[in-house]
């Protein structure tokens, strides 16, 4: 009998590239057509109503019922002339995905139907929230939540319903989603940014965040994919023996797009461009069958939403194509796994980019100023911004020898090096008395900065590269929002202390470009050791990141715990971001997280073995058994010497079957003794140290299995197969 394996073969081998669908016209013609924006807005509401929308979105005002009224009427109006037929509020729990409740615009009065969509459904919806992690915020008896329409975010149409991008936070309102600390994190920074960027133009009203979110995936065939229980339930491979050839020969990156893959993609790019998604680039990645795509960068809420969108369409948009997409971080072992990464940058309300190089001295001061504070925040915070990428899936490749490492660090380019270089050895060459004079000179000595472009290291996690930071440890599967809170955050605080301390000086009878100068030197040289030009993944930055004191995530859960650090709190309490309580349900979600995904993926590891491999083992076994007793009937004693490979591989396939399943057991045996402890973070602790020790020593066994077993009879498609279409 054909096993499940060789059927789904045989379909995925039915599934050719499919036709991909293409509006008629440039993409400019029909750019958007699915989203309420600015232009929408001025046709369906009358001027004051746009006015409140334009308030609320650019100095964060509240909407007014009549305003709210209004605004909801409008985008009926154009969500009915679109065929909608119902709305909801998508937010973004802590689960790390978007949720969504759909409510009809149908109502029914005394026989009649009409549609109803009022301001108050508009601006507020009260899902039912007591499913959703919230690390003990809510009390169980009052389970409510509530959504609320987040208008810095436009409102768009997908599969004919309105969404509303929303926050969500508990009745008393602390914030159970990522989106609210997020929006606190850019009013914090937008506060203090400003207040820096007033020292060199005084008519800078606000600064905001700019990202450009950079998506990485893997593509596997549908009939594969579903002939995989693991990739099913946790989208990684739990077992699989690598494939001969895999990414040795570096042929796939930015190879020629096999045409299956280039139809997928002008499909997912079309439904991107309808919802005004401006994607800009695609190319395979570095691992078979891995791709990348990436939009043009814009304001952060915008860019985060549009990320967690782009991730559902491209979902949905692969069924027709009988793709799945992976955007687990790690789905497959021995090759590269996926990024996000997340650009992120400054920019003033009068179109100034914070973090370009300006062209005269004075600008590079500017420049020079906010690169100094960002660094600094780094610095002061790197095992923080370093675990604002840890997740169990990122635990798979965070560490590894493709992807950022355990320990933070900075890139500036050898450019910047080097006036960095110049700026502090002035600070150690001089005398106290001498620096304001030299500080001048300095200012004009220092250099035309030009980003250099050439100049990429991959081995950072945190790479400046131009006019942008690219923080590329983030997992691809997560909330951007995660990250970029939290580099908000620890941004903001430092450039609020670079104020004080400009101001400080200044008060002390300092010029102001001394203050400056002095502010940057000061900062550049007290976080001169999270500056790091060289391989992050080479032996030496591990021994010279320990001497430098620089701490390093060795185990998620340990690092997790750099929430509960009172510098943590503080920061996220005196920026306003969030409340130490949240803080805490954060941290304790994080844990259950965790202690959830890998009890599923253990469960699935000992599901596979017990139930699939072992039973392929013992069936080929009796295939080799038949074989060598016919042998012996025919040849009588010479079988020993003709079966001697056969007799061998029996005996191999024994020993790790035996192996295996007392493993299996001792897997179950870990779980048991983690899952009866209370506290959430020792529980998390043991999943991560003994549980996982046991699956890797199950997945050792029953990955030499896969090489021993006849290929007719192994159950699960092989990487050889997942990864090449
Ligand atoms: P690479 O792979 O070399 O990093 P990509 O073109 O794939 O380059 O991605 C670069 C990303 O950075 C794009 O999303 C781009 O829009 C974004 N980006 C460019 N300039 C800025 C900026 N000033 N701020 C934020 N993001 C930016
Ligand atoms: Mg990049």
């Amino acid at each position: 009998m054909a096993t499940f394996r060789k059927m789904a073969l045989c379909e995925a081998s039915t599934h050719k590239e499919a036709r991909y669908y293409r509006e008629n016209g440039p993409v400019s013609s029909y750019f958007g057509v699915n989203v309420f924006d600015l232009e929408k807005m001025r046709r369906y509401m009358s001027q004051s109503a746009f006015d409140a929308v334009q308030a609320a979105v650019k100095e964060g005002r509240k909407i007014d019922r009549k305003d709210a009224n209004e605004i909801a009427t409008a985008m009926k109006t154009w969500a009915l002339e679109m065929g909608v037929t119902h709305y909801t509020h998508l937010f973004q729990p802590l689960t790390g995905t978007t949720a969504e409740k759909h409510e009809a615009f149908l109502s029914v009065k005394d026989g009649k139907p009409f549609e109803k969509f009022s301001g108050t459904a508009l601006v507020q919806q009260e899902p039912d929230a007591s499913s959703f992690p919230s690390g003990g915020l809510r009390n169980t008896f009052e389970a409510r939540g509530y959504s609320a329409w987040d208008p810095s975010s436009p409102v768009f149409i997908l599969d004919g319903t309105l969404c509303i991008p929303s926050v969500f936070v508990s009745f008393t309102g602390e914030a159970l989603d990522m989106k609210t600390p997020n929006l606190r994190s850019m009013q914090a920074l937008d506060s203090a940014a400003t207040d820096v960027a007033k020292l060199f133009d005084p008519s800078v009203k606000t600064v905001s965040v700019n990202l450009g979110i950079e998506q990485e995936y893997f593509l596997v065939d549908e009939a594969l994919y579903n002939a995989r229980p693991d990739l099913k339930l946790c989208e990684r491979t739990v077992i699989g023996h690598t494939s001969a050839r895999d990414q040795q020969l570096s042929d796939h990156y930015f190879g020629a797009i096999p045409s299956r893959v280039s139809c997928f993609m002008k499909d997912f790019e079309t439904e991107a461009y309808k919802l005004g998604i401006e994607l800009s680039t695609r190319h395979n990645e570095v691992a078979p069958n891995q791709f990348e795509c990436a939009p043009v960068f814009c304001s952060a809420t915008k860019a985060i939403d549009q990320n967690m969108l782009l991730m559902i369409i491209m979902q949905k948009v692969a069924k027709n194509h009988h793709l799945k997409v992976l955007f687990h971080e790690k789905p497959f072992d021995g090759v590269n796994g996926s990024g996000k990464h997340v650009n992120w940058s400054i920019c003033t309300d009068t179109g100034v980019n914070l973090l370009s190089p300006g062209k005269t001295p004075t600008k590079n001061l500017q420049f020079l100023s906010f690169y100094a504070s960002v660094v600094k925040a780094v610095y002061d915070h790197n095992l923080l911004l370093m675990t604002s990428v840890c997740s169990l899936n990122n635990s798979y490749r965070l560490g590894g020898h493709e992807a950022p490492p355990a320990v933070m660090s900075v890139f500036s380019g050898s450019t910047l090096a080097k006036v960095f270089d110049s700026i502090l050895k002035m600070d150690e060459d001089m005398p106290e008395s001498k620096a304001d004079k030299e500080s001048i000179k300095m200012v004009s000595a220092i250099p035309e900065i030009f980003p250099d472009n050439t100049d990429r290291n991959r081995t950072s996690p945190f790479a400046f590269t131009g006019n942008r930071f690219e923080f590329r440890a983030v997992g691809s599967s997560m909330n951007p929002a995660g990250a970029t809170y939290i580099l908000n955050s620890i941004v903001a605080e430092s450039l609020k202390s670079f104020r004080k301390e400009v101001d400080d000086l200044i008060s002390k009878g300092e010029s102001k470009q001394n203050a400056i100068m002095a502010t940057v030197r000061k900062f550049l040289s007290e976080s001169r050791n999270i500056m790091f030009e060289g391989n992050g993944y080479s032996k030496e930055w591990e021994v010279e990141a320990k001497r430098r004191g620089l701490e390093a995530v060795n185990n998620v859960i340990d690092a997790y715990k750099v929430y509960l650090r009172k510098g943590t709190i503080d920061l996220f309490k005196n920026l306003g971001v969030l409340t130490p309580a949240e803080v805490e349900a954060r941290y304790e979600v994080m844990n259950e997280t965790y202690v959830k995904k890998l009890q599923i993926e253990a469960r699935i590891i000992g599901d596979i073995c017990l139930n699939h491999v072992i039973p392929a083992a013992v069936n080929y076994q009796n295939t080799l058994i038949r074989s060598i007793q016919n042998t012996k009937d025919v040849f009588g004693d010479e079988y020993k010497k003709l079966c001697r490979s056969d007799m061998d591989t029996f005996r191999k396939i024994s020993g790790y079957v035996n192996e295996l399943s007392a493993d299996v057991e001792q897997l179950v045996e870990a779980r048991k003794k983690a899952n009866v402890i209370p506290d959430m973070s020792k529980r998390a602790k043991m999943y991560s140290t003994e549980v996982k020790d046991w699956m890797d020593k199950v997945r050792y066994n029953a990955d030499h299995l896969e090489m021993l077993i006849d290929d007719e009879l192994w159950p699960l498609p092989k990487y050889r197969e997942l990864l090449f279409f």
